[in-house]
């Protein structure tokens, strides 16, 4: 048997989070916050062989329920417990200061030890809730252009419904400006914010200017990180934008970087705060076949065999592909194509953006420029370039960077949803897909899929897998603005010829 308490200290000292020196420091911290008179009360025993020790959730596990016979937590759900817990792990999680003076000190040794060692701690911390992520659902599967990668996004736990009653009540506080700003580290104020007391950053210069590195809550490939302004300020896409992707790499080159749009429908969920995400993953468009490339300069140009259009700007020379970066953009943003319905401004609102992507390979910068196009119509109105009506009972969300790259988020409903579906089709209760509230958006789908197989417990999952993907492609194609090869290449061409 071993104290609780114990049991959370001995956690952390493993995960180098904290130094067998100040055990009984934490102890009383723990103490105080959980209510407890007598730190080393029988009360508090647990039986270690029925726990495992390395998992975080179980180490908490019985503090919560300490938390909750003591009136601290209303309930162990996660809307009640979450900042709660958190609360236990910010006594671990050194502050700001020391963490960042030990990754600067690793990485005067080596860039790869120092975001190895901040990473570990997010998840050691439970800043990134690694027991959540891995509930997540994966697989890839083949399309017309090679591998893509698919996630159904299980991470984020049900809102309790009760919370969300409440939370709708709550007047909304401007502190912090919005989910990304600075002002989140260590925050946390009720259970309606999400808790961020063992948020930890490091201050990095991109170009002179702060910006911030942190990694991703949601953890959606290897090393998902954000990389944000020390100011709250609009996302936006310039010559600053490139240099600063560019000037990352430099700093970071086992990393990937890229941004999202600085428009509507095209980008990510973010807009109003200024940001980058990064990561160590390959992504499926790195490993896309080229349909046409242009040399211009010392950069070779490549048209991408991918559902929307990319140009890949591969050189060694960082300042070309910074400046012919900058010309694309000012070329895309000014681009009309009346015949193709592209159009780049509707009164004074812009619709032509461009989700870049940046990474280094064998000693060249690769730069990929994705073309974007938020215009809407009333056919199409939630954007004529974004996921179509007939493939939103898979995906009706935005199509932004990682998705851009070949790697599907998709919604967390569809579980449940896939799985009612499936029984039904086994069962041949194919009227019912029809009236079932869980199915019935999917009916005309499934009607697709038994045309095309001949469907039995054996092979319903491999199917189903691959439909998936099939609809996902069919997703990013809808987000084409060039629709054919011979067009994308069209456009190049007059592109090339036409920048100064
Ligand atoms: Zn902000």
């Amino acid at each position: 048997m071993i104290n609780s308490l114990d049991n959370i200290i001995r956690y952390a000292i493993k995960h180098d989070l904290i130094k067998e020196r100040d055990f009984i420091y934490s102890k009383n911290r723990l103490s105080f916050l959980l209510k407890i008179e007598n730190p080393n009360s029988d009360k508090l025993l647990i039986d270690e062989s029925k726990i495992d020790t390395s998992n975080i959730d179980e180490v908490l596990k019985p503090l919560l329920e300490i938390a909750k016979k003591n009136n601290i937590i209303e309930s162990t759900h996660p809307d009640y417990a979450d900042i709660f817990d958190t609360e236990i792990m910010s006594i671990f999680t050194p502050t700001p200061s020391i963490i960042e003076e030990k990754f600067n000190s690793l990485y005067k040794k080596n860039y790869k030890l120092a975001t190895d060692y901040l990473y570990n701690l997010s998840i050691a911390s439970n800043y990134v809730r690694m027991n959540r992520i891995k509930k997540n659902i994966k697989w890839s599967a083949y399309s017309e252009y090679g591998k893509l990668n698919i996630t159904i996004n299980l991470s984020k736990p049900e809102k309790d419904p009760k919370a969300i009653a409440a939370e709708k009540d709550k007047p909304k506080s401007s502190y912090p400006s919005c989910l990304l700003c600075k002002e989140n580290e260590g925050f946390a104020f009720d259970n309606f914010r999400q808790a961020r007391q063992n948020l930890r950053m490091v201050e990095i210069k991109l170009n002179n200017e702060v910006w911030h590195l942190q990694y991703s809550p949601y953890i959606y490939y290897p090393e998902h990180s954000i990389i944000l302004s020390s100011e709250h300020r609009p996302m936006v896409i310039n010559e600053k934008t490139f240099s600063n992707l560019l000037n990352f790499l430099d700093m970071f080159p086992h990393y990937f970087i890229g941004s999202n749009t600085d428009i509507p429908i095209v980008g990510g969920s973010i807009l109003s705060h200024d940001h980058y995400q990064a990561g160590v993953f390959e992504f499926p468009i790195n490993i896309a076949d080229i349909i046409h490339s242009i040399n211009y300069d010392d950069i070779k140009i490549s048209l991408l065999k991918w559902p929307l259009n990319v140009l890949r700007l591969k050189s060694e020379n960082k300042e070309s592909i910074i400046k012919l970066s900058v010309k694309i953009l000012e070329y895309w943003k000014k681009y009309n194509n009346h015949n193709l319905g592209i159009y780049s401004n509707t009164a004074d609102i812009r619709h032509n953006a461009i989700t870049p992507i940046a990474r280094k390979n064998n000693g060249f910068y690769e730069m990929d420029l994705a073309l974007r196009n938020n215009m809407t119509s009333d056919e199409h109105p939630l954007g004529i370039f974004h996921p179509h009506a007939d493939k939103h009972h898979i995906k009706q969300e935005n199509i932004g960077l990682i998705e851009v790259m070949g790697l599907a988020i998709l919604p967390g409903r569809l579980l449940e949803e896939l799985n009612m579906l499936k029984k039904l089709l086994l069962e041949n209760k194919i009227e019912e897909i029809k009236n079932n509230t869980l199915t019935c958006k999917h009916y005309l789908w499934s009607l697709e899929i038994l045309k095309k197989y001949k469907i039995n417990s054996n092979n319903i999952d491999e199917i189903f897998n691959n439909e998936i993907a099939e609809v996902f492609c069919e997703v990013l194609k809808d987000c084409g603005v060039f629709k054919n090869n011979d067009d994308f290449k069209t456009f190049a061409l007059d592109m090339t010829k036409n920048l100064s």
